[in-house]
């Protein structure tokens, strides 16, 4: 394997092993309601742990998707070389501490060096990193290591903007629920003008998270 390509599945730390273990999820869940004190024979909880599990699979398979079949070519060599901005990309996620939703917003910007990435890439690598486990400042970097990674551009910002459910449903710390959290590298951290370039463009008028 090429040192470049090492590098990308190093960042995209895919889980080693095949398909997610759907029998086990379905058994877990069963002992859980069960725990709960419901029955897991009544009619409205019957499905339930086979509708879990196929759940988890659709929202875990972040870390199952071969980053090169994602980018699937959509890698262009140009001459361009103003600010790329991408913004208001919506995402969900799980928290790795309650396995609860945290939604949002991602924004992304680079300063491509002769390359450039298909604009419709940029959500697929987010949901990528957000289909997983997660916590938000995690997620941040992945996706700026990732990029910076792929393109090796002059820099990469994200911003990420996050509604944690864990928080907001279990009525603690409430105003710790909505979380902003960004990763600069490069220029957009070595240079100030473009780091404000890019804040004042994703500050612009987006509606509330929820
Ligand atoms: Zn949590």
């Amino acid at each position: 394997m090429k040192e470049k390509e090492k590098n990308i599945y190093e960042i995209a730390q895919l889980l080693p092993q095949g398909e997610i273990d759907q029998q086990s999820i379905q058994d877990a869940v069963v002992q859980m309601l069960t725990a709960f004190g419901e029955d897991p024979k009544r009619e409205g909880l019957l499905r339930t742990p086979a509708r879990v599990a196929r759940m988890y699979a659709e929202l875990l398979e972040g870390y199952r998707l071969d980053p090169y079949d994602l980018l699937n070519d959509a890698l262009f060599e140009v001459d361009y070389d103003a600010m790329v901005v991408v913004r208001d990309i919506e995402f969900y996620s799980l928290c790795e501490h309650h396995l609860l939703p945290f939604i949002g917003r991602a924004h992304v910007a680079y300063l491509p060096k002769g390359r450039v990435i298909g604009l419709s890439k940029i959500p697929r690598i987010v949901d990528m990193f957000a289909r997983r486990l997660q916590v938000q400042e995690r997620m941040t970097r992945q996706v700026a290591e990732f990029i910076n990674e792929v393109l090796n551009p002059m820099g990469v910002a994200v911003v990420v903007e996050g509604l944690h459910l864990c928080a907001t449903m279990r009525g603690v710390k409430k105003h710790d629920a909505r979380m902003t959290t960004s990763t600069m590298l490069g220029t957009f951290r070595s240079n100030l003008a473009t780091r404000e370039e890019f804040l004042a463009n994703i500050s612009r008028g987006s509606d509330p998270l929820l």
